[in-house]
């Protein structure tokens, strides 16, 4: 019976709890127990019972969701998957787990993560790797690892995460399961943890299209606490398309066909998947967008840069452990050097470096041009196409270890996600089908990513919709190591 409830989507759970065949108070307990046997290290806290207040009446009445512990909750530990901030309890709680809240939601629990949102693998945790449920020897992608792991593996019904490079699509991808990064300032920030504060945006993690919606719907709002966020106008609609009619979509070359990297396995899913977009009735058309190869370096000269100006407010005086020193300034950096991890450490470095005088037009003005023809890129596409399709990551699920000597390699993992964050635009990733490594090994979740203009969500989730039908995903993570 328990395992029946874990299988169940959120929209059908809602509807059971509605017509009251299910009690929320099962519902919550199901997922309790298995998350309180977190086999993947993919909590870092979980809780008691539902909140007190959920379950009310809204959209959301009395399921349970994985928040990202990047999301501040008051009275509940958050650490951004750092030791700098081991032990600190927020005095508030974010507006996007309050949205979630007030739509009847309760938190089930707080999820693993690199730290601050920094990486692809989840290894950069301060508290230790999540495993990827479809096999304990892979990574589940990062940063929000542990949302898409505990989804994947049936410990939660849904999750919310943090995309600033793809760290809702690509996590998303390697445990076969739905991510969406909205467009930016389509939701509130406020209460959620900064890394690079005009790339990051919340959203969700789901095992379908629909469930995304669901949580998107009470996601997006503007927030008088977040003078970024605007919300989406007109909210967001149900997805109900059955084909993709009318619809045009554009391959950029550079991010598929000419991109170098992409598993032969990979390619092979997104082929199939393109062809069955044409069997939908969409129309498909390779297009251009010349500057995305170039999103890598120039995310990683943007993103370091705001990271090391939003992480400076970790000195041991207002938030977490604060280390012995001899006078102020050996406690800053004694506090910095314990509490920090090496990849944090490695941006840190990189962006005030980047951002040093004399150096500054070299590395971030020349960054801001890049990102500006990226986004005109876009801009471009969408003239002709309502969508552009990628696959979302290069590679199925690497091994544990595979990459964390290899930084560069790391932060390829990122090269078909990175130039959306880069543009504000929104995009999807969806399970698209499974494949073997090159190299060989078991097969594994291959994700598809959708990319449309500014505020497109609700067409999105649409065409996501209607592919997700005829791809009929319906594998699910058998574990083993
Ligand atoms: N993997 C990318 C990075 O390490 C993206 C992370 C993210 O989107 N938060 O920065």
């Amino acid at each position: 019976m328990a395992s029946e409830l874990l299988e169940l989507t959120v929209a059908r759970a809602a509807e059971r709890i509605r017509s009251g065949e299910l009690s929320a108070g099962e519902y919550f307990d199901a997922y309790r127990e298995a998350a309180a046997g977190d086999p993947l290290n993919a909590f870092l806290w979980t809780a008691e019972g539902p909140d007190e207040g959920g379950a009310g009446e809204g959209e959301l009445s009395g399921i349970p969701v994985a928040v990202k512990d990047i999301f501040c909750t008051e009275g509940v530990a958050t650490t951004a998957g750092s030791r700098i901030l081991e032990g600190y309890l927020p005095p508030y709680t974010s507006t996007a787990v309050k949205a979630l809240r007030e739509a009847g939601a309760s938190v089930l629990g707080k999820t693993n993560m690199d730290e601050f949102a920094m990486g692809s693998s989840n290894e950069n945790s301060a508290f230790g790797p999540v495993k990827n449920p479809w096999d304990h020897a892979r990574v589940p992608g990062g940063s929000s690892g542990g949302s898409a792991a505990a989804v994947a593996g049936r410990l939660a019904p849904c999750a919310i995460g943090t995309d600033t490079g793809g760290s809702i699509r690509q996590p998303a991808a390697l445990c076969g399961i739905v991510g969406m990064k909205p467009t930016y300032g389509a939701v509130s920030r406020y209460g959620e943890i900064a890394f690079a504060s005009s790339l990051d945006q919340c959203g969700p993690l789901t095992r379908d299209v629909t469930d995304c919606a669901l949580i998107l719907r009470a996601l997006e709002g503007r927030d008088p606490m977040d003078a970024t966020s605007v919300g989406i106008e007109g909210g967001v609609e149900l997805p109900s398309r059955e084909d993709l009619k009318g619809l045009r979509f554009g391959i950029p070359r550079e991010l598929a066909s000419d991109a170098e990297g992409i598993e032969r396995g990979v390619r092979g899913v997104f082929e199939s998947t393109v062809e069955l977009i044409e069997r939908l009735g969409g129309e498909l058309a390779e297009t251009e967008l010349p500057h995305a190869p170039h999103g890598i370096s120039a995310y990683y000269v943007l993103a370091p840069a705001e990271a090391s100006s939003n992480l400076a407010r970790y000195d041991g005086v207002r938030f977490g452990p604060r280390a012995d020193g001899d006078d102020l300034t050996e406690m800053y950096e004694r506090t910095r050097h314990d509490g920090f991890g090496d990849e944090v450490k490695r941006r840190i470095m990189l962006g005030t470096y980047a951002l040093s005088s004399g150096y500054y037009d070299a590395y971030y003005g020349r960054a801001q041009r890049v990102r500006t023809k990226i986004a005109e890129d876009f801009a471009r596409a969408f003239e002709s196409f309502d969508f552009v399709v990628t696959p979302t990551s290069p590679t199925v699920a690497f091994e544990l270890g595979a990459r964390t000597d290899d930084p560069l390699a790391m932060y390829m993992s990122d090269y078909c996600t990175v130039p959306m964050p880069l543009a504000g635009i929104p995009a999807i990733s969806i399970p698209a089908g499974l494949a073997e490594p090159d190299g060989g090994g078991p097969e594994l979740p291959v994700g598809l990513q959708i990319a449309g203009p500014a505020f497109s969500e609700s067409g999105m989730l649409d065409a996501a919709h209607a592919l997700e039908r005829a791809i009929g995903f319906d594998s699910v993570p058998g574990g083993g190591s």
